[in-house]
C-alpha cells in the first residue's frame, strides 16, 4: 500500500454519474469507501505481489518515490516507505522475478525504477517486466505526437524508457501465460493494452483487474466509466464482463485501488451486482 485516502471527488472521476446518483448508491454509504461530507471516493494505490510456486511477481508499481509529478500533489517526489513495506513482507527487490504493469499510467509503473547516483534504475535488478505489446506500442505511438512530459505526468521517460534501455523488458501479448496458475487477459478500454491478470490454484479465481473498475461504486453502476478511460464505452463493456466472470466463478476481485480490505466478491443483485467482502 503506497497511498490511501479520500482524495478524488466523485462526479469528477465519473463523468457520466450525477452526484445525486452518487450518493444513492449502497457504497456510499459505507465511511470506508465514501466521504459524504465532501463527496469524495476513498481510494488506494497498492501493488499486488503474487507468490507462485516458482516465482514472485509484483503487479503494479504504484508512483514510486522521487518521481516529478508537479501536477498531483499527492504524487509528486514522493518519499513513500514502500521498499520497507515490501521487506516487511519478506521480500528483497532481489526477490522479485517478474513485473507485470496492467497499463502504463502514471500510477501502475512508478516503482519499476528508483534513483540511483541520479539516474533511473530498475528497482528490481532481477525481474523480467512483463508489458504487453499493444500497450507499448500506444504509447510509443501517442509519444510520437507529442512531448514526453505532456503524457502521463512524464511517466515514460522515468518509469517505462530506463526498463526498455536496461534489456530487462518482455513484450508479450494481452493474451499470455506468465507462470503456471498465472494468466493476461485482455481488457481494452480503459488504455488499448489493458490487461487483466487471473489467477488459478485448487479451483480458487481471482482476478486482478487493475483499473478495470476503480472504486466499488462501479460494481453497482458498471457503466459509469472513468475520467482515465479512453474509451469509456469499451471500458463499460469490459467492466461489465469481468464483474460476470468474477460472480460465476465467486472469485476474488483484487482491483488496483479498492480501498482496505482491498479484496472483494461479487455477487449478483436482482437488477446487476452488489460487493460481497
Ligand atoms: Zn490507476
Amino acid at each position: 500500500m503506497e497511498l490511501q485516502g479520500a482524495f478524488l471527488a466523485a462526479d469528477t472521476l465519473f463523468p457520466d454519474a450525477t452526484l445525486d446518483e452518487i450518493r444513492a448508491t449502497a457504497a456510499s454509504r459505507n465511511p470506508a469507501l465514501f466521504d459524504r461530507e465532501r463527496n469524495l471516493l476513498v481510494m488506494s494505490f497498492h501493488s499486488i505481489v503474487v507468490r507462485a510456486p516458482a516465482c514472485a511477481i509484483l503487479v503494479d508499481s504504484c508512483v514510486g518515490n522521487d518521481k516529478p509529478r508537479p501536477n498531483n500533489p499527492h504524487w509528486h517526489q514522493r518519499k513513500g516507505p514502500y521498499l520497507d513495506d515490501l521487506a516487511a513482507a519478506g521480500l528483497a527487490p532481489e526477490d522479485i522475478d517478474i513485473v507485470m504493469c496492467t497499463h502504463l499510467h502514471a500510477d501502475h509503473v512508478g516503482w519499476n525504477t528508483r534513483l540511483r547516483n541520479g539516474k533511473w534504475t530498475p528497482t528490481f535488478p532481477n525481474a523480467q517486466y512483463l508489458f504487453a505489446k499493444t500497450e507499448i506500442e500506444h504509447w510509443q505511438e501517442v509519444l510520437a505526437n507529442s512531448a514526453p512530459g505532456e503524457i502521463n505526468h512524464g511517466s515514460w521517460a522515468d518509469s517505462v524508457a530506463p526498463i526498455l534501455d536496461s534489456g530487462q523488458a518482455m513484450l508479450v501479448s494481452t493474451n499470455h501465460e506468465v507462470a503456471d496458475g498465472v494468466a493476461l487477459l485482455p481488457a481494452p478500454g480503459h488504455t488499448p493494452g489493458n490487461v487483466i491478470v487471473k489467477l488459478e490454484q485448487q479451483g480458487e479465481r481471482a482476478y486482478l483487474t487493475g483499473d478495470v473498475i476503480h472504486h466499488p461504486i462501479q460494481v453497482e453502476r458498471p457503466e459509469w466509466s472513468s475520467c482515465f478511460c479512453q474509451d469509456p464505452e469499451e471500458s463499460a463493456r469490459t467492466r461489465l464482463e469481468t464483474l460476470s466472470t468474477v460472480a460465476r466463478d465467486n472469485a476474488w476481485l483484487l482491483p488496483a485501488h479498492f480501498p482496505t480490505p482491498t479484496a472483494a466478491r461479487v455477487g449478483r443483485a436482482a437488477d446487476g451486482f452488489q460487493l460481497a467482502w
